[in-house]
């Protein structure tokens, strides 16, 4: 999933404090799972900026919706009719989300009310690993399962580097070196054997550094 974590209120009050009518939308998707932006961090984000309009003395009206998706037209199309009413949007979806609805709402401000971080995991309740850099070109084959281009802060290929230690990346102490993750995996399949073979150069431009990216599948258009 994409992971995001909520902005500070604080930052959120700055971007909106100048409209009158404003529209919180939230998403069923990865927010809500990451517990960022989905239909009860709606509710409780529109709470507490009714709280602090209210306060301020301000007659600011919020209202509050949680679609199933942001980044897919069908569900964005929902909200077609009430979004003319509102003087700005604030998304709660991950940054895909917020640029979809903006693209499509071009009328209407739209204002991000998380921080998109990256594609992984729930370690535990409250705790979120990335897993994933979208690169376009998969070698966890080749990596025991293990992706050396999000999890290794080096993103090397041959690894380890000459800065692990004890099992623990160079960069943190917190953080397990990858390629030792990588090395123990292979040595329980019993494929160590791989680890001798030198990895191949990557082919960078399929990652994101190489520029937007674009997925046509002729079979299901
Ligand atoms: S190798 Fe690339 S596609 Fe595969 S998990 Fe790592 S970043 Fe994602
Ligand atoms: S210590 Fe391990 S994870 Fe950290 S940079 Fe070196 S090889 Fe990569």
């Amino acid at each position: 999933m994409i992971v995001a974590k909520k902005k500070p209120i604080e930052e959120i009050i700055d971007e909106i404090k100048g409209y009158q009518k404003i529209l919180i939308v939230g998403c069923n998707e990865c927010v809500t799972v990451c517990e960022s932006g989905g239909k009860k961090e709606v509710a409780v984000l529109a709470s507490a900026l009714r709280m602090y309009f209210l306060n301020q003395g301000k007659d600011v009206k919020i209202d509050e919706v949680t679609l199933e998706r942001q980044c897919d037209h069908e569900y964005l199309e929902e909200i077609r009719k009430m979004i003319d009413q509102f003087d700005a949007v604030l998304s709660l979806a991950c940054g895909v989300g917020v640029q979809f609805l903006a693209e499509k709402y071009t009328r209407t401000p739209i204002y991000p009310g998380v921080d998109t971080s990256f594609m992984g995991v729930t370690q535990e309740r409250g705790i979120w690993t990335e897993r994933c850099q979208g690169c376009g070109q998969c070698i966890l084959a080749r990596t025991a399962g293990i992706c050396p281009v999000s999890r290794c802060a080096k993103r090397i290929f041959n690894g380890p580097c000459g800065g692990s230690t004890k099992g623990k990346c160079e960069i943190s102490r917190e953080i397990d070196c990858a390629w030792q993750l990588i090395i123990d995996r292979l040595k329980e399949l019993g494929r160590l054997d791989d680890y001798e073979q030198i990895q191949p150069i990557k082919d960078w431009s399929t990652e994101r550094a190489g520029g937007p990216r674009k997925v046509v599948r002729e079979d299901v258009r």
